[in-house]
């Protein structure tokens, strides 16, 4: 029988629909391939018996001539979504091992549709990061390593944990959210496609706030049509988040091998930055070659905010950090560390439950909130965001269905490469992905080639808000083009 972990979801639909395999069968290979994985070190919860009761469920189901468009699909989530009953920490030690009482909406879609959970993966500490290397529960190891080393590197992140697992074949899918890139930086890390959906598209009730007004879940997996198919199912309007957007969930995989015929694609001049790689050069101009060969029409335009984007990000975001993590008190969820007296406890379990980004974040965050800055920062970040948002509005005003831009700055980099005392290194890797979040459009990766060590590259595609249709179309006739992109394993 054909290794049922290197099936692509729509494959695994179709074997499960034909009955060629068994949910179970399905959801046995991939426990087995997690097992095998563990050096990945992707997943931070298993939960094998869960996984199988759910498999058997939906066996049941099929065999009734039933079940939902992911039946019997095995799924890797997020440790940011709340799993009822299983533990979920934002890979944060101030969650400790707080199993919460809920659902989020997202994976309760997930289930409602069929999916199977194969256990929680890893991610930075409250999505703070861009390696995986932020999370209590250590860093994630990227499945692809440069030609002739065995130098480990990272997969990217904050949801470094679910690009490994799905890049490594230790899972059909998984859930991610993108904050600042958290998906498609990953995605382009680990040679896989990751979607961020306009914001408002998915709910965002029960997934750990990182910085509300820009975080949003997406899927990931290793094809374009895999990502429409749980992009579906995720996506929807939820009373319970009250900037989730009631407007009908299209059917988006019929978009995918739509021609692309007559769009117009938009090739932003200030993405071109000093100093960027020849090779990072040469993948953009490839991905709008593929995309001109089939038919689309390219023109350069302007987005002439770009530059203030990464600064204004690290000011809102943290912002919106340092109030929502103000509830982890050691009180209400998770862990705490006693003291003389209440802020004494408070002080001692904050300083004892945040990792160091964190911190620094809820520092940077509470600053450029506090009476006197206010106005300097934050309200001037808020103006600035508004402009961005304006630069996009006037290009799709243009008659532009779509803007093409690499998705990274460089490959995957080395475990403890920009970890060093300066972390604009590392906030830098999200230099192409802040934007399309200031704005809150949609933004997918796909992978469109390779550098000269043999790690794989990005190319994003940026879309019209709620035009995610657009972006599978595209994104498709790149992954034709650059065809799919597979790790030699060595992890065992
Ligand atoms: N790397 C960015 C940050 O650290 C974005 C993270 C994210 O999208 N969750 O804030």
């Amino acid at each position: 029988m054909t290794d049922l972990t290197s099936l692509t979801l729509a494959e695994a639909r179709d074997g499960l629909a034909r009955k060629t395999f068994t949910s179970v069968e399905l959801t046995d290979a991939h426990l087995a391939a997690m097992e095998r994985a563990r050096a990945l070190n992707a997943y931070v919860l298993e939960t094998p018996e869960q996984a199988r009761a759910m498999a058997r469920d939906a066996d049941a189901t099929i065999a009734n001539g039933g079940g939902g468009p992911l039946a019997g699909i095995p799924l890797g989530i997020k440790d940011l979504f709340a799993t009822n009953g299983v533990r979920t920490t934002a890979c944060s030690k101030i969650l400790g091992d707080f199993k919460p009482p809920y659902e989020s909406t997202v994976t309760t879609q997930l289930w409602r549709d069929g999916a199977v959970m194969l256990g929680k993966l890893n991610n930075d500490e409250f999505a703070m990061g861009s390696s995986n290397e932020t999370s209590c529960f250590g860093p994630v190891i990227n499945p692809w390593r440069r030609d002739g080393s065995d130098a480990k590197l990272v997969p990217g992140g904050s949801s470094g944990g679910s690009a490994s697992a799905v890049a490594a074949g230790l899972c059909l899918g998984a859930t991610g959210t993108d904050t600042g890139g958290s998906i498609r930086q990953p995605a382009a890390f680990t040679g896989i496609v990751g979607i961020k959906p306009t914001y408002g598209r998915c709910s965002r009730w029960g997934i750990v706030a990182f910085a509300s007004s820009l975080d949003q879940a997406g899927p990931f997996a290793r094809t374009v049509r895999d990502t429409a198919i749980l992009l579906r199912s995720m996506a929807g309007y939820d009373p319970k988040d009250t900037t989730s957007v009631d407007r009908a969930v299209p059917d988006y995989e019929a978009a995918v091998g739509k021609s692309v015929k007559g769009l117009r694609i938009g090739i932003p001049k200030e993405y071109r930055l000093d100093g960027m790689s020849a090779e990072i050069d040469r993948l953009w101009s490839q991905g709008a070659e593929w995309l001109k060969a089939a038919g689309a029409e390219l023109v350069e335009v302007s987005l002439p905010h770009t530059r203030y984007a990464l600064p204004a990000y690290y000011i809102v975001a943290p912002a919106e950090a340092s109030s929502n993590l103000a509830r982890y008190d050691g009180v209400r969820y998770g862990a705490r560390v006693d003291g003389n007296n209440i802020v004494e406890m408070y002080e001692n379990t904050r300083a004892a439950g945040f990792g160091p980004e964190v911190k620094r974040r809820v520092m940077i965050g509470t600053y450029v909130l506090s009476a006197g800055y206010y106005d300097a920062y934050y309200l001037r970040a808020q103006k600035v965001r508004t402009l961005i948002k304006k630069d996009f509005e006037d290009c799709f005003a243009q008659g532009v269905h779509a803007i093409l831009t690499p998705a990274t700055p460089s490959a995957a980099f080395g475990i403890g490469e920009k970890t060093g005392a300066d972390p604009i290194e590392m906030y830098l890797n999200d230099i192409f992905t802040v934007t399309v979040n200031m704005a809150g459009l949609p933004g997918i990766a796909v992978p469109g080639g390779k550098d000269a060590q043999g790690l794989p590259l990005g190319l994003q595609l940026v879309g019209r808000p709620f035009d995610e249709e657009t972006l599978f179309s595209l994104g498709e006739v790149i992954e034709q083009a650059a065809g799919h992109f597979t790790p030699a394993r060595w992890w065992g």
